[in-house]
């Protein structure tokens, strides 16, 4: 809220500045001057450190110097770019009249200026402004009847989604989402548990008006926006679906003042449908980031071969939901496999879909009107390749099925193709991007202006010689237009009918009535052939909207088939198998391997294990020992990323897999701390682990990678004990658990569906060397010194653990595991180098037992005490001496 109030001292200019301010809270206003965006007062403020500008002064409000900052309009892009990353909003004033009309008015009358556009996180379209790759979504969160629901859309695109949510499954809903903004009711700030449930995406919230959320209204606003008579025609949306839907409506009438882009209509995704995956499994299993925050390393990363930006974002957009819905997923197998055989069809379609533009960017700006000839001939060569995709292809199977699909949209790509030049400008403002022969009263004004043009160069020939100047010249520039340069030297040579315009220190400019009728010819074939252009800009605009359905059906059908391609060039290349689904709840991975580090490992020229996972009725849980480093986590992690593969429909990387729809899909893999929310590392993995037993259940999947460590070991052992038994009792999932407390393979023959493995190491020449490979039994030790070795560690530290393991084992034997005391101090190691007896002592050194006093210490002990005549001493230095004393132990 602005702190400055229009008063009357107020100038006009200020008082408009306000006013619009006022009109728009929250925002930081870019108020045109110009050729500049200015801000002002506290926007300045905060503007101009975040866009690293200087902060400037203009005029004085209520005696004081307004702060102020500015960009330049024709550049604002890249300023508008930093601001929205760092979370401002911008509301765009313009100028709504030629200031020169302004003045012309009169007295002090102010140029007339509006607000033409808010630009926040979720509604920009600017390519500049987008990630071409990733999608960015509008969500609005809205509760009708205590119930909820999100509805997103992604207005550079048109897509548009609903979905039913409780509180509970509202984060990993949203981390599925991953909006660039979410809107909802003023009123629900207040609601502590939403704002919980919010907490991962406070940052994001744009409240809006309260009334936007009335369902009723809502409803009305989407019926009239899709100018239909019912909704449920569209399908049976709840009314907190409904709520939500018509609020981004309102949200984006509000930020776009009044222009809507182009929208697909809602459609509402059934949760059922979808693979549960909470924030902490998504960001575990590192599907389109990794744990470090970067995009290589993902999944996404290693699987991402598509050819167009919208094939990029359909791939991410599947990989984060993939589906629980067997047809659907064999639908997507399907067309893979019509692929996968066949490179050199694969690679004739690639070659094609290449030089694809982003359709539906382009069709997004032209319904905002804010499009230039470029997105026009972007639409065209994008209907081109979908007509040159469907020519090349005959049959009947799954892609010749997809390309019989396509609309058909040859006349506009034609009258398109026709009407613009091969690369036109960006911006329509200028004109020239009709082509030749397209327009021909165009042609005629523009044959008028150049021939208009050649008269004057001929003119200028003429002046030359009527003159006998050579050096005359007729040149132009947007202040006067055409004029005649002479030097100054010349002046006497001109002749009675030269007017003097404009004189300098070394030349002097004239015009002539001849001239001006030039001019003047020349200057209205121009502006007439602006209008022309901008007239049939407008027609062929409304052209493309009049098909903005066929043309938004064409753009999904290429990016499908983009997928299609990539994931069938990925198949093909790195040997991935097309998984065969099925309801029961089994699970038979032959050869599986783990996509990323298999990756990885092979730009390293080495190789990747392949291992079986066979979970079934028998054998539901995998209890899994070995030392670390030996393989357990890629192996965890290589299963559930083969279920996250197999239900987005992708080929997955296993010589034979059969799986059973997995509902939720669930991974607690070594968290690190959480400090920001303070939370130890141990309390995250408990959250987690609650998390995971409160809500797997017998079609759930769930990875468990070191429960327990976090905490003291008979804790952490007992910890990890329970949550086994209960996955196993209650839960009934299938999983993997790996543990390095190996007592728990006690448990394997109690509990029927448990089967213990472990990751084979081999012993060679006192070395350990880990085969990567998963046979049935326990790990009979856990090589952490070897793994402390190969870490780096000083060679003495290993040498003393190796005893201190030694002993602590021994002492297992006889005494159980409490003996966990040692009887050694660190040096004794080095007996060569340096024995106890000669090692110096200091007062405050710890021993452990009385019985592990050394010599050193128990001579200076009785040489102290001897020298003491306790007759002499005060309580006071009495006390001294029993602390100085105790300091020596
Ligand atoms: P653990 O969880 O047992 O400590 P990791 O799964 O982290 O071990 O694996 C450690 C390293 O071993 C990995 O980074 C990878 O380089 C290598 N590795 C793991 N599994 C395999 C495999 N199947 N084939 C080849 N190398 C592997």
């Amino acid at each position: 809220e602005s702190a400055v109030r229009i008063d009357e001292a107020s100038s006009p200019m200020v008082a408009q500045f306000l006013e619009l301010k006022a009109a728009h809270p929250g925002t930081l206003l870019f108020f045109r001057m110009g050729d500049f965006y200015e801000l002002f007062f506290e926007d300045a403020v905060a503007a101009a450190p975040a866009l690293d500008i200087a902060l400037t002064k203009r005029g004085r409000h209520q005696g004081a110097e307004i702060p102020m900052c500015g960009v330049p309009a024709h550049n604002a892009e890249p300023y508008l770019h930093k601001l929205i990353r760092k979370g401002f909003k911008v509301a765009v004033c313009e100028q709504m009249e030629d200031p020169a009309l302004a003045r012309r008015r009169g007295g002090r009358s102010l140029v007339r200026r509006e607000v033409v556009r808010i630009v926040t996180p979720g509604t920009l379209t600017e390519d500049n402004l987008l990630e071409a790759r990733r999608h960015n979504y509008l969500a609005a969160l809205a509760r009708s009847g205590g119930r909820w629901a999100v509805a997103w859309i992604d207005i550079s695109t048109g897509e548009f989604l609903t979905e039913a949510v409780d509180l509970r499954s509202l984060p990993a809903l949203l981390s599925r989402i991953a909006p660039g903004e979410i809107v909802l009711a003023s009123r629900h700030l207040q609601e502590a548990d939403l704002m919980a449930a919010l907490a991962d995406h406070g940052h994001l919230l744009s409240p809006a008006r309260d009334g936007a959320f009335e369902s009723d209204d809502a409803l009305r606003r989407l019926q009239q926006f899709f100018d239909i008579v019912a909704l449920e025609a569209l399908g049976d949306f709840t009314r907190a679906e409904i709520a939500a839907a018509g609020a981004l409506l309102d949200y984006v009438e509000i930020t776009q003042k009044g222009a809507l882009p182009r929208l697909g209509r809602p459609s509402r995704i059934d949760p059922e449908k979808v693979l549960k995956l909470d924030p902490a499994t998504r960001r575990n299993l590192e599907l389109d980031r990794s744990l470090s925050g970067e995009r290589s390393g993902s999944l996404l990363t290693c699987i991402d071969r598509t050819m167009t930006n919208a094939g990029a974002r359909l791939l991410a957009e599947r990989l984060a939901a993939p589906l629980v819905d067997i047809p659907a997923i064999r639908e997507r197998q399907d067309q893979i496999a019509a692929l996968v055989d066949d490179s050199h069809r694969n690679e004739r379609l690639r070659g094609i879909l290449k030089s694809c533009p982003d359709l539906q960017r382009a069709l997004s700006r032209v319904s905002l009107k804010r499009a230039g000839p470029r997105d026009l001939k972007a639409i065209a060569a994008g209907l081109k390749v979908a007509a040159e995709l469907q020519a090349s292809e005959a049959g009947e199977d799954a892609i010749a099925v997809l390309l019989a699909a396509l609309p058909d949209t040859g006349s506009l790509a034609d009258l398109l193709n026709q009407s613009l030049i091969d690369e036109p400008p960006f911006i329509a403002r200028d004109g020239g991007f009709v082509r030749e022969g397209a327009l021909p009263e165009l042609d005629e004004t523009r044959s008028l202006r150049d021939h208009s043009r050649r008269l004057v160069a001929a003119l200028e020939q003429r002046y030359r010689e009527s003159t006998g100047i050579a050096t005359l010249k007729i040149r132009h520039n947007s202040m006067l237009g055409y004029f005649i340069e002479v030097g100054a030297n010349h002046r006497s040579r001109i002749p009675q009918d030269f007017v003097q315009r404009q004189g300098m220190a070394n030349a002097v400019r004239f015009s002539t009535a001849e001239l001006s009728e030039l001019e003047h010819k020349v200057a209205k074939a121009g502006e007439r052939a602006i209008e022309l252009e901008l007239a049939l800009f407008e027609r062929l605009a409304a052209a493309v909207m009049m098909a903005a359905e066929a043309i938004a059906a064409t753009a999904r059908l290429l990016a499908e088939l983009d997928v299609a391609c990539a994931l069938a060039d990925v198949a093909r290349a790195l040997r991935w198998t097309r998984p065969h689904l099925v309801e029961e709840p089994v699970f038979k991975v032959e050869g599986g391997r783990h996509p990323v580090v298999e990756w990885a490992l092979a730009r390293e020229r080495a190789s990747f294990v392949a291992n079986d996972c066979c979970l079934d009725e028998e054998s539901r849980l995998w209890l899994m020992t070995g030392p670390n480093m030996a393989g357990k986590s890629t192996f965890l992690r290589q299963n559930a990323l083969i279920v996250v593969l197999a239900q987005m429909g992708s080929f997955v990387p296993a010589e034979r897999a059969v799986i059973g729809l997995v509902d939720r899909l669930f991974s607690r893999v070594g968290a690190a701390d959480d400090l920001a929310r303070g939370r130890s590392t141990f309390m995250v993995e408990m959250v987690e682990t609650a998390t995971i037993l409160n809500a797997a259940g017998p079609r759930s999947f769930v990875i468990l990678d070191e429960i327990g460590r976090g905490t003291a070991t008979y804790d952490g052992l007992s910890l990890a004990w329970a949550v086994l038994e209960h996955l196993h009792d209650v839960n009934r999932s299938r999983g993997l658990f790996a543990t390095h407390y190996h007592e728990l393979t006690a448990l394997s023959a109690r509990l029927k569906s448990l089967a213990a493995w472990t990751m084979r190491v081999k012993e060679w020449k006192g070395e350990v060397v880990f085969l990567h490979e998963v046979t049935r039994g326990t790990a009979d030790r856990s090589y952490g010194i070897h793994v402390a070795k190969l870490s780096g560690l000083p060679p003495l530290v290993v040498r003393r653990a190796e005893q201190v393991l030694k002993r602590l084992e021994e002492g297992e034997a006889r005494a159980g595991p409490a003996s966990l005391v040692d009887d050694l101090p660190l040096f004794a190691l080095e007996a060569g180098e340096s024995s106890p007896a000669t090692l110096p002592v200091q007062a405050g050194q710890s021993v452990m037992t009385e019985s592990q006093l050394v010599e050193p210490q128990a001579e200076i002990l009785a040489a102290r005490l001897s020298a003491v005549e306790p007759d002499d001493l005060t309580p006071r230095q009495a006390l001294d001496l029993v602390f100085e004393l105790k300091r020596l132990l």
